[in-house]
Order: structure tokens, then sequence, then C-alpha cells
């Protein structure tokens, strides 16, 4: 059975770090497939669009994503293509929360449209393209896998 994890809050140091790809044989591992059934049962409890391996611990490249009903997991996810077009829109994260330990939301300016190549839960080939809401989860997302959070972008222009 999945099970809930606890989620790191910002600042927790597991968050800044870098999370390195995973192998084809730890993907089809026991300890890794629990980490996915775990990762998407903790996105859907908390309600969050999404959640990246490093805010259940895990310094790896492993996220799970929401598109209307779907679950998305990424493995070893890489953008590789951005569109030109951005645009502004509001952002919170599951893992940056005010001293009451509400969410914060605020402005983060993402390209409108991106394509993305990424490993499944059975560790094959997919690629994505995607606009929009989804388009900016995935760079939400994979931000976090860089050890980056939407607060280090907040958006002040115009
Ligand atoms: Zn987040």
């Amino acid at each position: 059975m999945a099970k809930v994890l606890p989620i790191l809050n910002h600042p927790h140091p597991i968050l800044r770090k870098k999370s390195r790809p995973l192998t084809a044989e730890e993907i089809n591992s026991s300890k890794i497939q629990s980490l996915i059934s775990n990762l998407a049962k903790t996105m859907i409890t908390k309600d969050g669009a999404g959640l990246a391996a490093p805010q259940v611990g895990e310094n790896v490249q492993l996220l799970a994503l929401r598109d209307e009903e779907k679950i998305i997991i990424m493995i070893n996810p890489q953008i590789t293509k951005k569109s030109w077009a951005k645009d502004v829109n509001e952002e919170g994260c599951l893992s940056v929360l005010d001293k009451n330990g509400n969410i914060i939301f605020g402005n983060v300016e993402r390209h409108k449209k991106v394509q993305c190549l990424y490993l499944n839960a059975k560790g094959k080939k997919q690629k994505i393209s995607a606009e929009n809401i989804l388009a900016r989860i995935i760079q939400h997302e994979t931000d976090h896998l860089d050890g980056i959070l939407f607060i280090d972008k907040l958006y002040h222009g115009k």
C-alpha cells in the first residue's frame, strides 16, 4: 500500500541540492517503485498539482504531476524545447509555507509551451508537448530537481 510521505519545507537543504538521474536498474527496483507510488499518493492527498522527489527527501530525478484527471510520472526529465512566448501566473508550492503553515502564492514568469523528454515509471522513453498550466507545472517541478524554488523567480515586472 502506498503511503503519504512527510513533505520537507523551505529552507531544508535537501530542497536546494541538485538531484541525480536514476539508472534503468534503479527504476525497476522495489525501492524506487514504492517511492513512485508514495510520491503520487502524497501529491493526491495533499492536493498538489505536482510533487518532486526532493520534496519528500530524495535527491533523485523523479516527479509526479497532474494533467487534469491523469497522473504523470516523470523520471530524468529534460526540457528540450521552450517557446519564446512566456506568461505570468500564480504559483504555490507544498514546500513553501508561511509561519502559520499556509501555502504562499506568488507570480512567476514561465515559458508558455515546453517539450519534455522523460522516462515513465516503467523506464520507457516518453515525449510530451505541453502548454499553459501543464507547461507551468512541468517547469516548476523540473526546477525542484535543480534545487530551484518558485520564490527564487518571483515576478515583480510591469
Ligand atoms: Zn514546488
